[in-house]
This record gives structure tokens, C-alpha cells and sequence, in this order.
């Protein structure tokens, strides 16, 4: 067994929905971090995630066969395969959702696949070692057009409005001041020009990320499907604001959320999360939102820092790129490495190889006292060819 494999995470997928998707197939065998088979089975393996535990014990129960393959002429075949037979999964998907058999929705699969004692602590802080890939496919929209991201002008915080080509909503933090409340109020509601709100998603337990979300889950003109969290807002020594923000959630909407990853499929838009857990400062457990649509990526970093945004996995291609930069342009949340990936990384769409455009929006407060956006952060983008766009009034369009 190589090391790949020792540092493997299991996860089950749809191999129709991805291995006949050439995109992703593509990255896959460009990245080679993967492992990966596509015919018979219905199994990747992603071996940047560690849980050994899990690899061990399959290994120990012979639930799998493995072979090296190093035959390929180009060499992009090589690499650990690893062989679950479709009978086994039946008998080991107690821990593990087989999507394609599932066709479940996220909700159900995350409440029908907890274990028992995990269903107990639904807000408490979830096992680490839970392997879980979520996926939600939402129904299909009324319009179809180009998706936009609205970045609001809101101070020093930040808040965002994606409406994706099938005319579906997502907001993304919340700061709603006082000082900004009537404006960003009025201007949210023109936008969304009756667009379903499919989900509120609020990066991470700081205030100015989630400050309006109370307001929002309040108004009745407004009607939120899914409040999506990390898990530091459902531990259980949470603040008095988070807590009432909860019990909102709870009644008028629907919290999720998912221990690693999650998936929303949107007819032609993709959003991917990654969350992040049981960091001490945190900005770094900020949710990361990667949204593709067609040779465009839109990627929301919340306030993470840039040692993660290094290692954090580009789920697909793209040609385009907006950047809502990390941390209000904070030096903490950006570095060469990460925008040097960003705009290196396997970008091949319909035969193009370089990132065309790049475009990195910076939500910050005039005169914060943090001294945001920082100076290094500025110069990193503009070396490697970021156009910076800074707050604008009402909003500004990507
Ligand atoms: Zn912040
Ligand atoms: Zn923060």
C-alpha cells in the first residue's frame, strides 16, 4: 500500500453523474492526487483527507482489493486502485452514503446515515473521524441565465448574494449594520426579484459574517429554505446571539450542517463547501465555497486563513476567477502560494490554458482600525494580475 492510500478518505459518489463528467474526470487525472476508478465500481478514493482508521479496518474486513497500476503509456492511469464490490458496499454503508443508491437529499442522508449515538448530539461537535460527503441537488429552477454575484457594500463584514443560472438564491454572511440596514434591506429584496433563497450561508461565528442573519430569518418577506453552519455555531457553549439566531433557524428554516464537504448541484451551477473545524482562532474554520459555473469560478474564503486556502483542493476547471478576498484583505488570509494555484492550477476549459480573468473583490470598512485591506495583500494580488475591486456604494456585480 503506498502512502496515498494510507492517508485515504473514502467517499462514495455518483460515478455516472461524475466520471461521465469530463471535466471532472480531467482534473482528477491531471491532479493526480486521486486514485481513482471509474468502470465497474462505484468508489473513489481521495487520499488528500486522512483517516487512516477507516482504510485499516476495510483493509482487515477484505472489503477491498488493491493493485498498483503503473501501466498507462502517459502515465496520467498510474496510482493505487482500490476495489469495492458493489455487494460489499451494501454490507459497509452504515458509515457511508452510497449516493447513487440513496438518491437521497442531503437532509435525509445526513439524517437518516447518522449512527445512533451521533444522532443524540446533533449540536454538539461532531466526530472528526466521520467520513461524510454530503450532496444536495436542488429542483429545477424557473429561468435560466448567467448566475451573478452581488458583493454588498457593508462595511467592515462581509455579505454576498449568488443567484445561479437556474434563478436560485444564496446568501453568504450577513453583516447588516444599523448604519446599513434600510439600504442593504431594500437592495437585497430588488435583487432577488422573487428568486427562492436556497440557503443562508454563514462562514463562521464572528460577528460581522453573521450579524444580520437574525434580521433576515425574521423578515417575512423573505423565506430562507437551509441555514447553512460550521459546527463551532452548534457547540454548545455558544453566545446568547448565536443561540437566538438558532432557535430562529430551527423554526423558520433549516439548519444544516454537514462535517466536511457538501454539494449543491444546480442545474448548471455547482457549489462546493468545504468546512473547517476545532481551529483555536476562528477565522480559520471559515466554510469555503468554491461555485463553478461553466468556465467561471466564483470563490468566497470567508475569513480563513492563507495555510489553508494553500492546501484547499480546486474542485474543478475554469478560465474566469472572482476572488472575494479572505479576512477583509487582511495579510493573514492571502499569500503567493495560494494566488500562484489559484491561477496555475489545471484551468483547461474548452481547450483554453490560462486563466483569462481574475477579478478579486475586498469587503472592508474605510478607516477599520485593522488597517485593512494590508498593504502585502494589495501587492500580492496585483503581482499576479488580480484586477482589485473595492466596495462600491450600494453593491458591486461579478
Ligand atoms: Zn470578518
Ligand atoms: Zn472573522
Amino acid at each position: 500500500m503506498n502512502n496515498n492510500m494510507d492517508n485515504g478518505e473514502l467517499y462514495f459518489v455518483d460515478s455516472i453523474k461524475y466520471f461521465d463528467n469530463e471535466m471532472f474526470v480531467a482534473r482528477l487525472l491531471k491532479q493526480r492526487e486521486y486514485s481513482y476508478l471509474a468502470d465497474e465500481l462505484n468508489i473513489a478514493i481521495l487520499p488528500q483527507q486522512v483517516n487512516k482508521n477507516l482504510i485499516s479496518y476495510y483493509i482487515k474486513k477484505k472489503k477491498f482489493s488493491i493493485r498498483d497500476d503503473q501501466g498507462s503509456d502517459d502515465g496520467l492511469y498510474d496510482g493505487t486502485f482500490v476495489r469495492i464490490k458493489r455487494n460489499d458496499i451494501k454490507n459497509i454503508s452504515g458509515k457511508f452514503i452510497d449516493l447513487r443508491k440513496a438518491n437521497l437529499t442531503c437532509e435525509h442522508a445526513y439524517e437518516n446515515e447518522l449512527p445512533p449515538e451521533l444522532k443524540k448530539q446533533k449540536y454538539k461537535k461532531i466526530n472528526e473521524d466521520y467520513p461524510f460527503s454530503n450532496f444536495l441537488s436542488l429542483s429545477q429552477g424557473t429561468r435560466h441565465q448567467k448566475p451573478k454575484l452581488y458583493c454588498f457594500d457593508v462595511g467592515q463584514g462581509d455579505m454576498s448574494l449568488f443567484i445561479s443560472s437556474e434563478g436560485h438564491a444564496f446568501i453568504v454572511d450577513t453583516h447588516i449594520t444599523q448604519k446599513h440596514k434600510k439600504n442593504t434591506l431594500t437592495e437585497l429584496k430588488k435583487l432577488l426579484d422573487g428568486c427562492p433563497i436556497e440557503a443562508l450561508i454563514l462562514t463562521h461565528r464572528h460577528y460581522d459574517h453573521y450579524r444580520g442573519a437574525y434580521l433576515l430569518l425574521k423578515d417575512n418577506d423573505l423565506k430562507i429554505s437551509r441555514v447553512i453552519v460550521n459546527q463551532s455555531f452548534l457547540e454548545p457553549s455558544r453566545p446568547n446571539q448565536v443561540d437566538k439566531l438558532l432557535q430562529l433557524a430551527e423554526k423558520k428554516s433549516k439548519i444544516i450542517s454537514p462535517f466536511d464537504s457538501l454539494l449543491i448541484e444546480d442545474g448548471a451551477t455547482r457549489l462546493f463547501f468545504s468546512f473547517h473545524n476545532g481551529n483555536i482562532d476562528e477565522n480559520d474554520n471559515s466554510t469555503l465555497l468554491q461555485i463553478y459555473y461553466q468556465n467561471k469560478l466564483y470563490y468566497l474564503t470567508g475569513d480563513m486563513g492563507y495555510e489553508t486556502l494553500e492546501n484547499e483542493r480546486l474542485e474543478d476547471l475554469y478560465t474566469q476567477i472572482v476572488l472575494k478576498v479572505s479576512h477583509h484583505g487582511s495579510k493573514t488570509g492571502t499569500s503567493e502560494n495560494f494566488l500562484h494555484e489559484l491561477v496555475c492550477s489545471p484551468c483547461v476549459y474548452n481547450n483554453k490554458r490560462a486563466v483569462l480573468s481574475k477579478s478579486a473583490f475586498i469587503s472592508y470598512g474605510i478607516n477599520n482600525r485593522y488597517g485593512h485591506p494590508h498593504n502585502e495583500c494589495l501587492e500580492l494580488l496585483n503581482k499576479e494580475g488580480f484586477k482589485i475591486i473595492f466596495p462600491n456604494k450600494s453593491y458591486v456585480t461579478f
